[in-house]
């Protein structure tokens, strides 16, 4: 039986995502970013949430953990590195680990740089990678407490991960990404292309969530750091992927 994931808009602009195992009955939660968005999700269902599973400790991924747990008695399966900064965390976590929610399982990869002990869950079977603020559609998130180098590294093993892979991120961002992306890889014809849809999708009030990581492989400059186009663009020919990385990243916070 197959696990089901539904998509749902918290807070701004942030996901949120319930993934519920059909063989067992078993809901888990992906971050807690709202109460309010996540009962009512699990209510259009009729789904009972049993599992909560947390990427990183920003407030906008965590903050509905205490009311969950009190209503549900929830496990809060979360990142070893960050256990001091989350409260509520029952299993700590962190690369190579296997979480199980009912039949289904999740790989955990290590993705420091948005934050240092940032993780992200890989259902191998559905091909389902929840990313949070590690991954977006044409972006990555802000460097806030990591560097250039572990973060490309991090980045490159879900570039590896199968191009049939579906990636349900932290935030609808992409078309502000794509209009980055445009600025410093304007001949990318899969990246016209897929920003593009970006506009019709969001024109028609559509989310551009799930996306596609093999189109994602070709168009998201931050997955093509070791482009030669990319580093050329930035003087940097030659240059350690990781270090382009680093100025692909500068780049995006001053545009
Ligand atoms: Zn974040
Ligand atoms: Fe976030």
């Amino acid at each position: 039986m197959a696990l089901i994931v539904d998509v749902f808009p918290a807070r701004d602009d942030n996901y949120g995502y319930l993934v519920h195992d059909e063989a067992t009955g078993r809901t888990a939660a992906i971050d807690a970013p709202e109460t309010a968005a996540i009962e009512k999700a699990l209510k259009a269902r009729g789904w009972t949430l049993t599992d909560i599973l947390i990427t990183h400790h920003h407030i906008d991924h965590v903050e509905a953990i205490a009311d969950l747990k009190a209503s549900y008695g929830a496990r809060v399966v979360g990142p070893k590195a960050e256990a001091d900064k989350i409260e509520g965390l029952d299993d700590l976590v962190g690369e190579g680990d296997i979480v199980s929610v009912g039949d289904a399982k999740f790989e955990v990869f290590a993705t420091p740089g948005h934050t240092l002990g940032h993780i992200v869950f890989y259902n191998a079977e559905g091909g389902h990678l929840f990313s949070a603020d590690a991954l977006f559609s044409l972006g990555v998130g802000r460097m806030f407490e990591g560097t250039p180098g572990p973060m490309w590294d991090g980045v490159k093993r879900l570039r590896d991960l199968p191009d049939a892979t579906l990636v349900y991120c932290g935030h609808e961002y992409t078309a502000s990404n794509a209009r980055f992306a445009l600025s410093i890889d304007p001949n990318n014809a899969a990246l016209q292309a897929r920003a593009a849809e970006v506009t019709a999708l969001r024109d028609a009030g559509k989310p551009t969530i799930p996306f596609n990581l093999g189109e994602d492989k070709k168009a998201n400059p931050f997955l093509r750091a070791d482009a030669p186009e990319l580093a050329q663009f930035y003087g940097l020919s030659g240059a350690d992927a990781g270090e382009v990385f680093g100025a692909i990243r500068k780049g995006k916070d001053t545009f």
